[in-house]
């Protein structure tokens, strides 16, 4: 109870940010300072340092030696807030290559090793769900989905679905009671994931891919709690050079750029506490619908690649990342 009370005065929507280790020593580092206090410092590359140095401020800061079980930590107790009847939407936001999918899943989905959010928000779930079962009875489903071009399709079925797409209710749900049951699953989602070249990353994911997690519970007098989380790796934020793609790839940006600006544009309506949310302007805010705003939860998580030469696109990241905070 204490816990909820200070976590609604923080607000409901925060942003932390990620900033992965430069896989060069050689090039060019951006970071400057990062601060315990959430305080992060930029350098541009090209130019001198008084001029180019940038500063911005996150709920959260997380250098490139933090650990998947640090970032877990800072984040478990939102997580654990589902078990009482919260949504929560946990949202990985980035340029291709910044590590979305290494905090969200790991290095390598359907391994145990250096296992991401999802994997340990879902061990916790059950740790929960073990530590209650004398007065509550918890039932944990999943589903994986993935938005690609705006139509959804279920990760978690070899088949391709219909051409239309499908709603999030639709999507098949699958009773989870062990870890064992989520890397299988996560295994199966990962390999049916679109992948597709760019000239960015030759396997750089072009779509979202949404894990929802469903909790049902009962307690001993009958009492029902329903509650989700989504866990969700956005597609790559970066600006596509129109003069270098064309066609599919064309269309695929004009999608991801489309649905990422709509993502932002709700978290900011309801961050100033508009009175219209524009929900319905992407399919990814639409699915998400009951589980942003109201009492729900929102983390979004900026990521950041160190290198010079992807200065710009840092800057576009922590601009969006500072506007929905
Ligand atoms: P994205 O999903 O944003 O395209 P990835 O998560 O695939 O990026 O990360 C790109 C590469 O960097 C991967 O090889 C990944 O394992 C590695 N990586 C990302 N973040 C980290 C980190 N914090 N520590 C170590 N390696 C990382
Ligand atoms: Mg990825």
């Amino acid at each position: 109870k204490l816990y909820n009370m200070v976590q609604d005065l923080k607000g409901n929507i925060r942003v932390y940010c990620r900033i992965r280790p430069a896989f060069n020593a050689e090039t060019k580092n951006v970071i400057d300072y990062i601060g315990d206090d959430g305080s992060l410092v930029i350098l541009d590359p090209s130019k001198p340092r008084k001029e180019g140095r940038k500063v911005f401020q996150f709920n959260h800061m997380f250098g490139p030696t933090a650990t998947q079980d640090e970032v877990f930590k800072d984040t478990q107790p939102l997580i654990r807030s589902v078990m009482d009847g919260y949504n929560v939407c946990i949202f990985a936001y980035g340029q291709t290559g910044s590590g979305k999918t290494h905090t969200m899943s790991g290095p390598s989905e359907g391994s145990i090793k250096d296992v991401g959010i999802n994997y340990l928000a879902l061990e916790d779930l059950f740790e929960i769900s073990s530590r209650r079962k004398d007065i509550i009875n918890y039932d944990i489903h999943v589903q994986m989905v993935e938005i690609y071009n705006e139509q959804v399709r279920d990760l978690l079925i070899r088949s391709c679905a219909s051409e239309n797409g499908l709603s999030l209710p639709d999507a098949t749900m699958h009773s989870v009671k062990s870890t064992a049951d989520v890397l299988h699953l996560m295994k199966l989602g990962g390999v049916n994931r679109v992948v597709s070249s760019t000239a960015i990353n030759n396997r750089s994911s072009r779509s979202h891919s949404v894990v929802t997690v469903h909790i049902h519970g009962k307690d001993i007098s009958g009492n029902i709690l329903r509650s989700c989380l989504h866990l969700v790796d956005l597609a790559g934020s970066e600006r596509v050079d129109k003069s270098e793609v064309t066609g599919d790839r064309l269309k695929e940006a004009q999608y991801i750029n489309k649905s990422l600006s709509c993502l932002g544009d709700v978290i900011t309506a309801l961050a100033q506490k508009n009175s219209h949310i524009p929900y319905r302007n992407s399919k990814l805010t639409h699915l998400l619908q009951d589980s942003l705003g109201g009492h729900a939860k929102t983390l979004m998580f900026a990521h950041v690649s160190p290198e010079g030469d992807s200065f710009g696109e840092t800057v576009g990241t922590l601009k969006f990342a500072q506007r929905v905070s």
